[in-house]
């Protein structure tokens, strides 16, 4: 397993679209197990393939953040089905750092994807599994969640967020 470099705000593999996974190979399997590690080094919840610089439509949540009997689970070609209900809630981006904003989503989900073997699994999620859940996908559309939070709050954090594209921009 290795740790992989995570890109951050102003990269411009962050705002691209990533591609279905058509083969279920151990490259992948050890792309999802090289992301899970990084994901818990950097203490994320989630973490999309676009953050590692790769455009391919997977990403990978750590349950046991949530329940400690849970483990992490890799999700590949993720799509949500149902939505319903709206809720307000905060979130963080491990590709935004320090910056957290009030991100309205779908407090309930159905949703289909394929685990690494191929095999494709349909479920209900709701509440914050459901927001990370939504998130992660974001990512895979190219869409980061200060894109979705108020005008008046985007403005307020512009400032941070202009650092964060300058500092990166020149690593
Ligand atoms: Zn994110």
């Amino acid at each position: 397993m290795a740790v992989l470099p995570i890109i951050k705000l102003g990269h411009p593999t962050l705002r691209k679209k990533a591609e279905p996974v058509t083969e279920f190979n151990d490259e992948l399997k050890e792309l999802a197990q090289n992301m899970v590690e990084t994901m818990r080094l950097n203490e994320g919840i989630g973490l999309a393939a676009n953050q590692v610089n790769v455009l391919q439509r997977v990403f990978v949540i750590d349950w046991q953040l949530i329940d400690e009997e849970l483990d992490a689970k890799a999700y590949v070609n993720p799509e949500i089905l149902a939505k319903e209900g709206n809720e307000i809630g905060e979130e963080g981006c491990l590709s935004i750092p320090d910056v957290r904003g009030d991100v309205p989503r779908a407090y309930k989900i159905t949703v289909r994807y394929q685990t690494l073997e191929g095999e494709t699994v349909e479920e209900d999620l709701e509440d914050l599994p459901a927001r990370v859940f939504q998130h992660e996908l974001d990512h895979l559309n190219g869409v980061l969640f200060i894109d979705r939070i108020s005008p008046i709050q985007k403005k307020l954090l512009e400032p941070q967020l202009t650092k964060i594209r300058e500092t990166y921009s020149v690593l």
